[in-house]
């Protein structure tokens, strides 16, 4: 039997020590190398133990240059801003903020984990808000399944019949009036964060 095991352990030469200095440089990132892998922050994490990279470990991994595997790991879609981890951390770092930007980053350099739905989720929100100035639950919901995993409609079909009946979905395709103005401030935006 042919079995593959993946590498786990990572080495030195792997390591992008100056993508590690750019990221301190960003708004919120500025004191991740100050962290002392005391792990409170995943300790108190509501879910750590789903990440597959508790927080502690991504603060690792960015103060020692792994982009790849900071960027392309689950655990920074997974993290809900509940700031607990910000709130408690001993150096205050501010690791949500951390999160925030490691998910912008993760978007620009296509690294997000595919068919995983919530990037997913994030790219079609800010698509539908730029066409309509709103969002729009029912085609983000299925543009969202369409692009990562269908099988998710199953799951939502009950959850979602509920809230259409209750009034909470609407079907109408809404749009606010000054969908340009709103393109504009966004573009401007993108533009200020070098995106
Ligand atoms: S709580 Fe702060 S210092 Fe401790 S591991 Fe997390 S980021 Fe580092
Ligand atoms: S902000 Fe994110 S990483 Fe920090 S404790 Fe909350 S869910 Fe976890």
């Amino acid at each position: 039997m042919n079995m593959k095991f993946p590498r786990t352990m990572k080495f030195q030469r792997e390591a992008e020590p100056l993508w590690s200095e750019q990221v301190l440089k960003f708004p919120g990132c500025e004191r991740v190398s100050s962290c002392i892998q005391c792990g409170t922050c995943s300790g108190t994490c509501p879910l750590s133990i789903y990440m597959d990279y508790t927080p502690r470990k991504v603060i690792g991994l960015i103060r020692e240059g792994f982009r790849e595997d900071a960027l392309s790991c689950r655990t920074i879609w997974l993290c809900a801003s509940c700031y607990s981890c910000a709130v408690l951390c001993p150096q205050k770092i501010h690791i949500t903020d951390v999160m925030y930007h490691l998910k912008q980053e993760a978007i620009k350099d296509n690294l997000f984990p595919r068919r995983f739905p919530i990037p997913v989720l994030a790219k079609e929100f800010f698509k539908i808000v730029l066409s309509r100035g709103r969002s729009a639950e029912v085609p983000l919901v299925l543009r969202m399944a369409l692009k990562s995993n269908p099988f998710i409609l199953f799951t939502m079909m009950r959850s979602g019949w509920n809230l259409f009946r209750a009034g909470r979905i609407s079907l109408k395709g809404d749009r606010i009036k000054g969908v340009a103005e709103l393109r504009a401030a966004l573009s401007a935006v993108k533009e200020a964060n070098g995106a």
